[in-house]
């Protein structure tokens, strides 16, 4: 068997009103869940989601991890319909479980959205979760090198998450529990304050894991603590001797199913969406949370995704109509903007009244290969004309 010792601390941080993380400390169950949503919706997506994943019981394979985090996802989504203040609320979720079959253990890992798993290794610290995220994507496209992005203002915006759709695509896999090992789990308010050096000395200098994870929040914290953060630390300290040990300690690839709530519970279609990668629409994780954010982040994420996907391209282009509206235009421009376009829509959004940032990207020219992402850029701006209360 697998025996485990924990430590975890969570706090507000200094900018936050609310602690809208969560996070489960159990005997063979952690889980760390940032949730994301007005009207306090991000505290009762995690909550929603550590209560059903605390409660997972015996697991006997990664399935059953997708599994939980799949009705986790269902639990979110009909909270929400039941309680419409709460629509669009989400959270990710990260979580490493004891995993037992025939007798043998192994350790189950799954992933939606932007919280982390590390472990410490002598090299360093090894991140074992991949980034669901703006940032991670444009890194792995080649648009942003990895320093870039850790200090992106958008780093935040989350590609993947819980409560978005009823389906949702989870990251899971196997590794090897050896002891002596450490893990932590984590939210995006520790790596997005202190680097992952600091995190790898502080986790390797701190033998408690509980001292190590309230000096891990205590530092985040002093560094700025411009999000919440929470950090779950686990050892392990007793496990089954085993012959297939390899450095990552990953025991057979599972990774990326795709959980339906709505069919049986079949866990396992490999999602054709896998490549995050911006690519001319904007994936529905992203008009969700997008929805979350104020008008000014919401124009220059979605002014990112259209420099990198569209350029130069022929289709629609939002921009300032005569009349002073925001029109979408059809047509290529001929190297000048608005040269041969002719008018597609035309809106009753005053450009004046958008914020700075969205007057800039729709003054500029917003192009979109096809008009339904083009109509749903003019949505965004119209719902954050509304919201803004201007
Ligand atoms: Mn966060």
């Amino acid at each position: 068997m697998t025996v485990f010792a924990s430590g975890a601390a969570t706090d507000v941080g200094q900018v936050r009103a609310h602690n809208e993380d969560n996070f489960v400390v159990a005997d063979t169950v952690f889980v760390v869940a940032d949730g994301m949503g007005g009207h306090n919706g991000g505290e009762v997506a995690s909550q929603i989601a550590v209560d059903r994943l605390a409660g997972i019981g015996l697991v006997s394979s990664i399935d059953d991890l997708v599994r939980g985090v799949q009705e986790a996802n269902a639990d979110i989504l009909e909270r929400a319909r039941e309680q419409p203040e709460f629509r669009g609320m989400g959270t990710t979720v990260v979580m490493l479980a004891d995993i037992e079959r025939a007798g043998s253990h192994r350790l189950g890992v799954a992933n939606v959205g932007d919280s982390r798993l590390y472990r410490v290794a002598d090299s360093g610290l090894h991140q074992h979760t991949e980034d669901h995220s703006l940032v991670e994507a444009l890194v792995r496209d080649g648009r942003l090198t990895p320093a870039e992005a850790a200090a992106h203002p958008q780093r935040n915006i989350v590609t993947r998450a819980l409560g978005i759709d009823d389906k949702v695509l989870v990251d899971a896999w196997e590794l090897v529990p050896v002891v002596g090992d450490r893990y932590a789990l984590c939210s995006d308010g520790l790596f997005g304050e202190i680097d992952d050096g600091e995190i790898h000395e502080v986790l390797q200098a701190t033998s408690s894991p509980q001292d190590a994870a309230d000096e891990l929040v205590r530092r985040a914290r002093e560094a700025g603590g411009r999000d919440n953060i929470t950090v779950v630390v686990v050892d392990v300290i007793e496990a089954d001797p085993s012959e297939e040990r390899s450095d990552d300690r990953v025991a057979g690839i599972h990774k990326a199913l795709f959980g339906n709530v709505l069919g049986d519970a079949g866990p396992t279609t490999p999602d054709p969406r896998r490549d995050e990668t911006p690519s001319g629409f904007v994936p529905p994780a992203m008009t969700w949370r997008v929805g979350l954010f104020t008008a000014a982040v919401l124009a220059v994420v979605i002014g990112v995704l259209v420099v990198v996907s569209a350029i130069g391209r022929s289709g629609y282009t939002v921009a300032e109509g005569d009349n002073g509206t925001v029109v979408i235009l059809k047509g290529r421009d001929g190297g000048f903007l608005f040269f041969g376009q002719t008018l597609e829509v035309e809106s009753d959004i005053d450009v004046d009244e958008l914020p700075p940032v969205a007057i800039a990207a729709v003054r500029d020219g917003q192009r979109f290969d096809a008009l339904e992402t083009a109509e749903l850029y003019l949505e965004n701006l119209q719902d954050s004309n509304d919201s803004s209360g201007s």
